[in-house]
């Protein structure tokens, strides 16, 4: 049986670019993982409490344009952290994003989803993305949750 957005996730899907909205309601409909919209408009202010904290690393996130949700693992309704789940939660908004020819990036890479089909191949690519930050001398930051559009194509 398919999963549904809640009420909370389209109340948290409003003031988000209409593609990146129809992506998410595609990929709820083909996810073997549930998931909710833990955000997605973002205020300078939060960014700001954010990035002094440590969870964000940018003030000019994606977030304070509507051009990015952060998608949450749901276990029973309960909200989950561990990475495998987020895994399984990629290739629904990879083939969403494929179908809708959107050019998605994801949290855990930083680079485009489109291609990754499997949960294998997300987690592959996020050792890769970890291994050639290590090559250069820079810690990898990695944001499962987090998928945006490119702002090379939508500004
Ligand atoms: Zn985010």
């Amino acid at each position: 049986m398919p999963y549904r957005l809640s009420a909370l996730s389209r109340r948290h899907l409003v003031g988000v670019h209409p593609d990146l909205v129809a992506c998410v309601q595609e990929a709820i409909a083909l996810t073997p993982q549930d998931f909710r919209v833990q955000e997605g408009v973002r205020t300078v202010a939060r960014q700001r409490a954010l990035v002094a904290s440590g969870a964000s690393q940018t003030l000019d996130s994606r977030h304070l344009t509507g051009h990015a949700v952060d998608l949450v693992a749901l276990v029973g309704g309960v909200p989950r952290w561990d990475w495998p789940l987020y895994y399984r939660i990629v290739p629904a908004m990879a083939q969403a994003a494929r179908s809708l020819r959107l050019p998605l990036i994801w949290g855990g890479t930083w680079a485009y989803v489109g291609n990754i089909q499997t949960a294998e191949e997300a987690e592959n690519a996020v050792i890769v993305y970890g291994d050639a930050c290590r090559v250069k001398g820079r810690r990898p930051f990695t944001d499962g949750p987090h998928f945006e559009l490119d702002r090379r194509a939508y500004a």
